[in-house]
């Protein structure tokens, strides 16, 4: 006798069981898609079965009360189906053209954005900041706003050479996808945490203190139950203070913000590329950062302006060559750049085994 299927906790489940069952129906056999408005786009099955997108802004944290709302508007115009894309933006897929007029009014009257489809900014993929996370150099949630704030129209309406991809990662760690994004903000520290000797006898496990360290900067320091760390090793990348709270990489004074420039994930036209190194370092300058954001406006237009049409920005980049980039963006080219070791951990210094 068979068994009745057991629900299990084991593993995500499967996600064929989410999808709309025009996307089931279509799976792999869609012609295409058109953008309609800047918020609104349309695919097309080779059956000639369609299905409706509009995309919303969302604040990425999220409250249960806009939760509920958006499943609700889901359930009365989409059947039920809505998908949170990577970064973040809120997506209601229709089934029904009837139902799109009426959603997107339902929308505008309880004050969502409508946007972020085609050549515009989508939604800002970010990180924590410093109320959720033990390690933040800055604020994630705060600089984002400050960003969709001012950015508001290249969100709804104006439109750039391609797409544009943004991201905010409050560290190193970059739980945000800063390393393949057109523009990004990574926060980064810049002194060498100090060691409590005292505490560190106490609450940490020295090995794995040890361990921890990417550049082998920490040795132990058997004399003070401790350790010290070799400050010429450091590229205060916090990984230590991770496992051991006495370490504690935080700084007000040494903690800020780095630009960099010209990721991006897809391998349209030219390969998927990492970002670089535009801009070393901005002060944290809460709660509207108004140099970073007068920062990375300059670069989105003079992308706007300066690029054919098409090109992502990394594509941009390399096309007028790096040099370039520095005199029609006038930043200023620094030390930091010839080697951003310390900022974005792709170069051959971030190997342990590097001799120094
Ligand atoms: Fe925490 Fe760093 Fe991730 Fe920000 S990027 S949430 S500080 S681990
Ligand atoms: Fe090592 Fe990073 Fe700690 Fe510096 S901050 S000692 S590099 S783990």
């Amino acid at each position: 006798m068979a068994l009745p299927k057991r629900q299990t906790d084991i593993g995500p489940p499967h996600f064929n069981q989410f999808l709309p069952p025009v996307i089931q129906k279509n799976y792999g056999k869609w012609k295409g898609h058109d953008v309609l408005t800047p918020g609104l786009m349309v695919h097309t099955g080779e059956s000639g079965d369609k299905i409706w997108t509009v995309r919303v802004a969302s604040p990425r944290i999220l409250s249960t009360e806009t939760i509920y709302e958006m499943c609700d508007l889901a359930d009365k115009y989409c059947g039920g189906y809505i998908r949170f894309t990577s970064r973040n933006n809120v997506e209601f897929l229709v089934s029904e053209e009837k139902n799109v007029e009426p959603l997107q009014k339902d929308l505008k009257a309880k004050k969502y954005t409508i946007g972020g489809i085609g050549p515009r900014i989508s939604n800002v993929v970010h990180t924590q900041g410093w109320v959720h996370c033990h390690g933040a150099a800055t604020d994630a949630s705060g600089l984002t706003k400050a960003m969709m704030d001012e950015f508001y129209d290249y969100f709804t309406t104006k439109e750039l050479p391609n797409k544009v991809r943004l991201a905010v990662a409050c560290c190193v760690n970059m739980c945000g996808a800063v390393h393949c994004s057109d523009i990004a903000l990574v926060a980064v520290h810049t002194k060498v945490p100090p060691v409590d000797d005292e505490r560190v006898g106490k609450i940490c496990e020295i090995p794995t203190v040890i361990a921890s360290c990417p550049t082998s900067a920490i040795r132990p320091n058997p004399a003070k139950k401790s350790i010290t760390i070799n400050e010429e090793k450091c590229m205060y990348c916090g990984n230590c203070f991770t496992v051991c709270p006495a370490i504690d990489i935080k700084n007000p004074e040494g903690d800020g913000v780095a630009i960099v420039v010209g990721g991006k994930v897809g391998s349209l036209r030219s390969d998927p590329k990492f970002s670089k190194l535009a801009a070393a370092f901005y002060y944290n300058e809460p709660p509207r950062w108004p140099k970073v954001v007068a920062a990375v406006k300059n670069i989105l237009e003079v992308y706007a302006k300066d690029a054919k049409k098409h090109e992502r920005v990394g594509e941009w980049i390399d096309r007028i060559g790096w040099e370039a980039f520095f005199k029609k963006t006038g930043m200023e080219f620094t030390f930091q750049h010839i080697d951003d070791f310390t900022f974005m951990r792709d170069t051959m210094r971030t190997s342990a085994a590097f001799k120094w």
